[in-house]
């Protein structure tokens, strides 16, 4: 299970509001030494990073990291964000100074969909979540899995009581865990899926929220 650095709860992984940050970035300085003594690095919530004393700091050390290291093009820097280009993945990089990051496939621009203030980009990928600590919600998604094929993000997130975590609910509002059909007898796929029902292991559908002016200059970027 992902905890939280900051704050202690859950994360889920979610793009556009959770962030990892790995040791990987770090320098051999002893601002990065403090860091590391004192934990201060891996999953975190992006609100949690955003209210903390720390997110300038990883901000700076993933922009030197995209810039020097991976030498990412620079596309546009604002005083909240600095914009990147992964040329060969096909995706650009948003870097908030807040140490949020959030990639974004040109495919998923493509698909993007206008909102209020702003847009929301669809994202796909494989959800793993350990619910040993919640037994009767893994039952229920489970059920709701094996029955329909698929079970409503926004109601894991109540559930687990994480609502107040998300910087932007109406990316997860739509969103889903849902399981790839797949060729084998309807009934033994169920049966597993039950069975295996403390680590759930999905799909996960849902959005990345970009405000309109970043909205903007990822797509001027192109
Ligand atoms: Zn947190």
């Amino acid at each position: 299970m992902s905890n939280c650095f900051i704050c202690g709860n859950r994360v889920l992984g979610l793009q556009g509001q959770d962030v990892f940050l790995d040791t990987f970035y770090l320098h051999d300085e002893i601002m990065d030494q403090h860091v590391t003594d004192q934990q201060a690095f891996g999953d975190c919530h992006a609100i949690c990073l955003a209210d903390s004393a720390r997110g300038d700091f990883w901000g700076k050390r993933i922009r030197e990291n995209m810039m020097l290291v991976r030498h990412f093009s620079l596309l546009a820097e604002t005083s909240s964000i600095t914009l990147v280009r992964n040329q060969a993945m096909k995706e650009s990089v948003i870097i908030d100074r807040s140490g949020l990051v959030i990639y974004v496939s040109d495919r998923s621009l493509k698909k993007s969909r206008s909102v209020v203030e702003g847009w929301l980009l669809p994202i796909q990928h494989e959800f793993n979540v350990d619910l040993s600590d919640q037994p009767q919600l893994a039952r229920i998604i489970s059920i709701s899995l094996a029955t329909t094929g698929q079970f409503p993000l926004h109601e894991l997130i109540k559930r687990l009581d994480l609502d107040r975590y998300l910087l932007h609910p109406i990316a997860v509002k739509d969103g889903k865990l849902y399981q790839i059909p797949t060729r084998s007898d309807r009934k033994l796929r169920q049966a597993s899926i039950i069975r295996q029902s403390l680590f759930v292991s999905t799909q996960l559908e849902y959005s990345i929220y970009l405000p309109q002016h970043v909205w903007e200059l990822v797509s001027s970027g192109l």
